[in-house]
């Protein structure tokens, strides 16, 4: 069974999770940039964590066999402070030229606000100007339409941005279809509480189809499930599923996406 993880967030997590990944064949995974719980007040307080995406945390997953990329960006729950957002910005680009990140993100929307879209604007033009890959946050629950359907308005709105570039994340039984319909690719978070069950996620699947899609543990400081995959695996087996489906879901979708980024390198 061949796994690449897509998105999860492993500075919040222990060593033996990156152990469990290994034990479960997980050896590929990404780790896009976010929000650590609490406000970073300077720009200082951002490089230090992108330096730990791109040199500490692939070297606690060497240990293990895994290979890590990340993703660089400012997460919409960092917008409100557009000063400082502003400054964060102009160090992206630097981390976005290391050979072990595949573009920017997770950007996005987070309550739909102004300074949120106008910092999604300027990473969206920055992802134009350098044919950089994008990895979309989208919002919870009662703001998830409105904001994913502003999100895709902003991208639509940048002609030098190509859809099938862009992966919207954490979506959902009333967004997967829209996205798809623009050409997007789309992520489903399985959570313990909320967000996706493995059941829910695979539903979407048998309804939405297996084109375009890609399914992530999106395991952070939360309660999460690092290894939550291998429970959507199970529930696909246990629906007689196919081990083809089963392998384009969780290996050949990501890879085909992640593969447009030349730093990417296929696995296995
Ligand atoms: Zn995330």
């Amino acid at each position: 069974m061949k796994i690449i993880e897509p998105h999860i967030h492993m500075v919040s997590r222990t060593t033996d999770d990156y152990q469990a990944l290994s034990w479960a064949g997980i050896h590929t995974i990404t780790e896009p940039s976010f929000w650590p719980g609490f406000d970073r007040r300077s720009v200082e307080g951002f490089r230090d964590y992108f330096e730990q995406l791109t040199q500490a945390e692939p070297l606690r997953a060497a240990q293990f066999g895994i290979t890590h990329y990340s993703w660089i960006g400012l997460n919409p729950k960092e917008a409100e402070d557009i000063n400082l957002a502003r400054e964060v910005l102009t160090v992206i680009p630097d981390f976005l030229d290391r050979h072990n990140v595949l573009g920017i993100g997770e950007i996005g929307l987070n309550k739909n606000s102004k300074n949120e879209l106008n910092v999604l604007e300027m990473q969206i033009s920055i992802a134009a100007e350098r044919n950089e890959l994008i990895l979309v946050h989208t919002p919870h629950l009662e703001d998830k339409l409105k904001g994913t359907r502003l999100i895709m308005d902003v991208l639509a709105n940048e002609s030098r941005i190509n859809p099938w570039r862009v992966l919207i994340d954490h979506a959902e039984e009333h967004t997967v279809a829209e996205i798809k319909n623009q050409g997007f690719w789309c992520g489903l978070t399985l959570y313990p509480q909320s967000k996706c069950t493995p059941a829910r996620a695979v539903d979407i699947v048998e309804s939405c189809g297996s084109d375009q899609i890609w399914i992530n543990s999106s395991a952070d400081w939360g309660i999460s499930d690092p290894l939550a995959t291998l429970k959507a695996v199970e529930e696909m087996r246990k629906r007689g599923h196919t081990e083809q489906v089963i392998e384009k879901i969780f290996y050949k979708n990501p890879n085909t996406f992640l593969s447009q980024c030349a730093k990417f390198a296929t696995p296995f």
